[in-house]
């Protein structure tokens, strides 16, 4: 490991994963981790005094593999979303992660973005997170007391409150590979079509065979405190023929899941009717896709 002592405060780059969790819970909320810094630097740089003292995660070998078995495919924390778009078994199976990655900034802050960085910020703006609900990832979180699988869609808690324990690193995220009937879709809107935080973003993993639909996740950024799925709108679709739905069964059932804000990017009630009519455009998509299947 090497330890580096300036102006900015101790700078640990540990060699292997043991290292960096000892030193995580010797020092606890006294150490930030950091991995592409892309976030960290912002408010380093924009707040007053020393920084703090830093373990950077990224040389850990366990944090930057990809690995692939039939199931899907388990990302190290410190992968990078430039590597984690150009991942030939993530280009193949799981193009909402392709294209939340190419999303998430300029190509400069993709080549530095991890996903472990960007699910640990723990924005309801994040580009990854809602694709990651939509496919039902998990994480493993580890510490010295040991290593945990938790189901994505639980860990995020209120504005930038996870179940993250302050001794846990996150190691990895594991995605499913999608049944081959199901169809995605994926959409950002903000003020432009690129290097814009988002005012409204969707991510939708369909399965309606035989034309009725079987399972249904929207998830949502920038529609609440916490990247969130719909689940009011999962129960109300379950079991309805795909041709058909009624926009205003939409809106009621979004009605419940939803509970965005004005801010500086957008208003609450403009946020509500986009995320309506991009369920819909989803919902037709998935309708087309059935049809060119039959
Ligand atoms: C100009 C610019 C544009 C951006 N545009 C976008 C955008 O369009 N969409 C978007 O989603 N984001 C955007 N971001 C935000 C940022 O790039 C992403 O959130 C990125 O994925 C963060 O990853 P990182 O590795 O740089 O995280 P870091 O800055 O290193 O860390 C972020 C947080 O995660 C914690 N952390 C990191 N790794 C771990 C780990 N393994 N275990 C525990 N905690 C960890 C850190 O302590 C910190 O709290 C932008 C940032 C900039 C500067």
């Amino acid at each position: 490991m090497s330890v580096q002592a300036s102006a900015a405060g101790e700078w640990h780059r540990p060699g292997s994963l043991a290292e960096a969790l000892d030193i995580r819970a010797r020092a606890k909320d006294a150490v930030v981790p950091a991995a592409g810094c892309t976030d960290l630097m912002v408010g380093w740089n924009a707040g007053a005094g020393r920084w703090p003292t830093v373990l950077d995660l990224s040389a850990l070998p366990e944090l930057n593999r990809i690995d692939v078995d039939d199931a899907g495919v388990t990302i190290g924390a410190a992968v990078s979303c430039s590597r984690l778009a150009n991942h030939p078994a993530v280009a193949g199976r799981l193009p909402m992660l392709v294209a939340s990655a190419r999303q998430t900034g300029s190509v400069a802050i993709q080549n530095r973005a991890t996903l472990g960085g960007n699910i640990m910020n723990a924005s309801p703006a994040a580009d990854n997170p809602p694709v990651l609900l939509a496919y039902g990832a998990r994480l493993t979180l580890a510490s010295t007391r040991g290593s945990r699988s938790i189901d994505y869609a639980d860990f995020h808690l209120d504005y930038k409150r996870t179940r993250a324990e302050p001794d846990e690193l996150l190691v990895s995220v594991t995605v499913p590979f999608p049944s081959p009937y199901a169809s995605v879709h994926y959409r950002k809107v903000g003020t432009r079509r690129a290097q814009a935080i988002s005012k409204v973003a969707l991510s939708v993993l369909l399965d309606a065979g035989a034309g009725v639909v079987r399972e249904a996740r929207f998830a949502f950024a920038s529609m609440g405190p916490v990247p969130l799925l719909a689940g009011s709108l999962s129960a109300a679709l379950r079991g309805r023929p795909l041709a058909g739905i009624d926009p205003a069964l939409v809106t009621r059932a979004l009605a419940t899941d939803l509970s965005p804000r004005d801010d500086i990017r957008s208003t609450a009630d403009y946020r509500r009717q986009v995320a309506v009519n991009l369920v819909m455009a989803a919902i037709a998509d998935a309708s087309a896709a059935e049809a060119r299947r039959n």
